[in-house]
């Protein structure tokens, strides 16, 4: 393939601006643990199991990818042709033993890829992992996303007055902004009550917050979705005050995503009007698998951009169509790579290695149709890959973490 596009981005560096810290894992795998480990980090232990038990029959193609990945990288490629998957046990058993000289490991894996630069969303896993701790242990620059429902939610049990709750709310968002590793704030409001967000008065917001002391329970969603709606407001007030990013959950998720509610068109009505037009708005996971959708409105909205986590690298055999939708409608200044990598380092380096793969072949197949120009395409690549990131971010302008 790569002698009809004449084009290796090998080499390319990589932002990746979505994706999680972790923890080291050492131990030995077998593919369920991978399985898991790919959805959910080490000590989410419900939901682990949950998915273990789904996919104890059959992995999800991502997971015959990732040993297939390996194997070509520990044991060359026509090693892991002709011995993958049937052969997976002796490429797990090599990770278990590789993963010994664990920072080693880790550098190897992110100097494989190129990843340059990575922006994790500090708000999951739960409790939080050291951020300096976790760059210690990659080999790449770090920086971080400050989740404001998080904050929210352990504000919300102290059980104060309303006008203390959003003081504190207040000063510990502005504290997080004030930081140059913090590249912006991330809202799962798609988990919450739903992406239809509209302004609502303090007085509403404070009702709800009283109704919500009274009775913390799911059951009384509509009553909580004005505090909700107020928060998330007040997050891309607070984005745009401090310009910074605000990356917003779009798409489906995991079972407790309010599904019909995370289509990023929901978004479309706020997003269009100021002053929340002028706030720099991502749409993570492009809104998968609505990635057309999250692709227009990047087009129509000009402070709005999409990531490809979620379509890279879970889901391997669509990357090239999603990249496609992408590319479609989306201006590529808009487009951004993101991995959504968690618990172990190898999600990450997945990522990068896929997306580069549909990269070459993709903009390989729009040369040959002549619909772009073969000058065209390197900086095509290095802008989704790099470059739109680091504009976006102002990651030249400060340091890692
Ligand atoms: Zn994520």
């Amino acid at each position: 393939m790569k002698a009809t596009t004449e084009l290796s981005l090998e080499s390319t560096p990589i932002v990746d601006t979505h994706c999680h810290p972790f923890v080291p894992v050492k131990r030995r795998l077998n593919l369920s643990d991978i399985c898991a480990l790919l959805y959910f980090e080490p000590s989410d232990i419900r939901e682990a199991k949950e998915l273990e038990r789904r996919f104890t029959t059959t992995p999800p193609v991502v997971v015959s990818r990732l040993i297939l990945e390996l194997g070509k990288l520990y044991r060359g490629e026509e090693w892991a042709m002709s011995h993958l998957p049937s052969e997976a046990g002796i490429i797990l058993e090599e990770r278990y033993e590789r993963t010994q000289n664990y920072s080693e490991y880790v550098k190897f894996l992110c100097d494989d890829a190129s990843l340059k630069t990575i922006i994790v969303d500090a708000g999951y896993p739960q409790p939080p992992i050291d951020l300096e701790t976790f760059s210690n242990q990659v080999s790449c620059g770090v920086h971080y996303i400050f989740r404001s429902e998080t904050l929210s939610d352990q504000l919300l049990t102290k059980k104060e007055p309303f006008s203390d709750f959003l003081l504190s709310w207040d000063t510990a968002i502005d504290e997080a902004l004030k930081d140059p590793n913090c590249k912006g704030l991330k809202s799962v409001i798609a988990y919450r009550s739903g992406l239809d967000v509209y302004p609502r008065s303090k007085d509403e917001a404070r009702k709800s917050y009283e109704v919500y002391q009274q009775d913390p329970t799911a059951s009384l969603r509509e009553e909580y979705k004005p505090l909700l709606d107020y928060l998330f407001i007040r997050a891309i007030e607070k984005t745009i005050h401090f310009d910074k990013v605000l990356q917003i959950h779009t798409g489906m998720g995991d079972i407790d995503i309010i599904g019909e509610k995370a289509h990023p068109m929901c978004l479309f009505e706020l997003l269009k009007r100021a002053p929340f037009s002028s706030a720099k708005v991502v749409l993570t996971h492009s809104g998968f698998p609505w990635v057309s959708e999250a692709a227009s409105m990047t087009s129509l909205l000009p402070n709005v951009y999409m990531d490809l986590s979620m379509c890279c690298p879970f889901y391997p055999l669509g990357i090239n169509l999603r990249l496609l939708e992408a590319l479609e409608q989306a201006p590529i200044r808009k487009i951004l790579y993101g991995s959504d990598g968690m618990s172990i380092v190898e999600v990450m380096w997945l990522g990068g290695k896929l997306i580069k793969e549909s990269l070459e072949k993709v903009l390989g197949k729009l040369i040959q149709e002549k619909k772009i120009s073969k000058s065209e395409r390197q900086e095509i690549a290095e802008m989704i890959l790099y470059k739109n990131a680091e504009q976006l971010y102002s990651l030249s302008e400060s340091q890692n973490l």
